[in-house]
């Protein structure tokens, strides 16, 4: 069985969840049901990065001390992912003391294995305390950090420790080009290839007599820079610095958002090169969700709470919408509209109603109980590719195109029943052949329900249920959906699993 290590960009801090986060943890939580259903030993993180001067900054504004701040932030996170029906394995928090223990001793690591990698000096240059850190002349537009244009960047100078990023470039470019560090999408890699390529400039890592953050090892005048000490979260979740962390350790996949790509595809492998630990296995960097074509995020302001788009359809379809519109590659909108016409076509009209229609007929003419009949031949094997192409698509993280595979099937479906008329088969007595038709869809619905379990698993384990089925359907396993194990199965007539919206007034 493939180990299969998930983590997903722990968030800042400093203010509520916005949609912008929402992709990622529901991108994560599709990724990792669908590896659970190919039968991999999965471990999903998600957690928060709760120190540094932004941190800092929101609890004296809200006149809490930051300890009592990030204890509210980290809850509010916490429900809101399980609110959207996310499955972590573990939650991190950069104030723990394991994470404590994980950051000292990763410096001290470097400190003994690769001194060099570490230097003092003085350090003056541009800093944007949006993104916690110092930014080169190549990065600015118009003279402007590129992730927050409405900051003004502050010129500061003072004594830090260095590590030595610029001596790290070659051996990245190495390990990605050998494979043994993917950086996907390409569009990504190719930035960061570039970077890479330009060369590194050496990074400060710690602040001076700025409380809020760990210790660094050796200099109690100086706290560790809260970038440094947030990627370490990563293996500090696996277990790091206790024996066996390398059970976990490489992560396979860290997935984040493209506006950090620099500091998870050159900072980080460098820092664990210094410290003469393993690389993770990839880095995938998603795009973002925008809002009338602006990026959704805290410091832009954009008026559009999760909780309000997850109360419009329910988490399921929030979950749904998010990952067949917009997707893990490139950034896609949000509207209402687009919201409520895909809920009314997909999940309404769509698998609703293909369940509610195929249980019901099953229920009149079978008294509910599937028919253990030769499924009809042609309907089983477009079923059988539309299974391969969903597989394809989710090993390559293309959840869009998973997500259209399976949904594909609710009009196969559809096309079937219109074809074989069940209810004129009944009215003519053709006992086999109705047989065949209620088999088949039930062996379709079966399908659809582990299929559609990473985007919706609410929705789905209902319908598992209503097939009279046992358990989660990820947990049916992969081989499940070659041979459906259905037939003499009980079902029942679904709750009415998305209902159509009310008509506005
Ligand atoms: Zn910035």
């Amino acid at each position: 069985m493939a180990k299969f290590y998930l983590t997903t960009a722990i968030d800042y801090a400093n203010g509520d969840p916005h949609l912008g986060h929402t992709l990622e943890k529901v991108g994560a939580d599709c990724l990792v049901r669908y590896r659970r259903l190919r039968g991999d030993t999965t471990y999903f993180v998600m957690g928060m990065d709760e120190h540094g001067q932004k941190v800092a900054m929101a609890a004296e504004k809200a006149g809490l001390a930051p300890q009592a701040w990030v204890d509210q932030i980290s809850g509010r996170f916490q429900s809101t992912w399980r609110a959207l029906l996310c499955s972590p394995d573990d939650w991190i928090r950069t104030t723990e003391a394991r994470h404590r223990a994980s950051v000292t001793e990763f410096l001290r690591r470097i400190q003994q294995r690769n001194p060099d990698a570490l230097f003092v000096g003085e350090y003056e240059g541009l800093y944007c305390v949006g993104c916690e850190e110092f930014k080169q002349e190549s990065q600015l537009v118009n003279g402007r950090c590129v992730e927050h244009p409405e900051r003004e960047l502050a010129r500061m100078k003072e004594r830090n420790h260095f590590f030595r990023l610029s001596t790290y470039g070659p051996r990245i470019l190495e390990a990605i080009a050998s494979g043994a560090f993917k950086v996907e999408p390409e569009i990504r890699r190719n930035e960061v290839l570039k970077v890479l390529e330009g060369g590194l400039e050496d990074v400060s890592i710690s602040r001076a007599r700025f409380p809020w953050g760990i210790p660094f090892p050796g200099d109690s005048e100086h706290t560790v820079y809260v970038w440094f000490d947030a990627l370490i979260n990563y293996i500090t979740a696996a277990g790091f610095p206790e024996a066996g962390y390398d059970r976990l350790w490489p992560a396979d996949v860290h997935l984040i958002g493209k506006g950090i790509t620099r500091l998870h595809c050159c900072l980080w492998p460098a820092m664990l090169l210094a410290a003469e630990l393993p690389l993770p296995r990839q880095v995938w960097a998603h795009g973002y969700v925008q809002w009338d074509g602006a990026k959704v995020s805290k410091s832009s302001g954009t008026a559009v709470s999760v909780e309000s788009a997850a109360a419009r359809h329910g988490p399921d379809a929030l979950r749904y919408f998010l990952l067949r519109e917009v997707g893990l590659e490139a950034d896609g909108n949000f509207t209402w509209e687009r919201f409520d016409e895909r809920y009314t076509a997909d999940l309404a009209d769509g698998l609703g109603n293909l369940a509610s229609r195929s249980l019901a007929m099953a229920a009149k003419y079978r008294n509910g109980v599937v028919p253990a009949a030769e499924p009809d031949a042609a309907f089983e094997r477009v079923s059988q590719e539309r299974i391969e192409a969903y597989g394809k698509a989710m090993d390559a993280f293309d959840v869009r195109g998973g997500a259209e595979s399976a949904w594909a099937m609710v009009t196969d479906a559809n096309q079937f029943i219109v074809q074989t008329a069940p209810w004129a088969l009944a009215k003519e007595g053709k006992e086999a052949e109705l047989d065949r038709a209620l088999g088949s869809l039930a062996r379709c619905l079966y399908r659809l329900a582990i299929m559609s379990a990473p985007f919706i698993p609410g929705k789905a384990r209902a319908l598992w249920e209503s097939l009279g089925q046992a358990g989660d359907p990820e947990g049916a396993g992969w081989t499940s959906l070659a041979e459906p194990g259905i037939a003499g199965a009980q079902t029942a007539k679904p709750a009415n699993l998305f209902p159509r919206p009310e008509p506005a007034p």
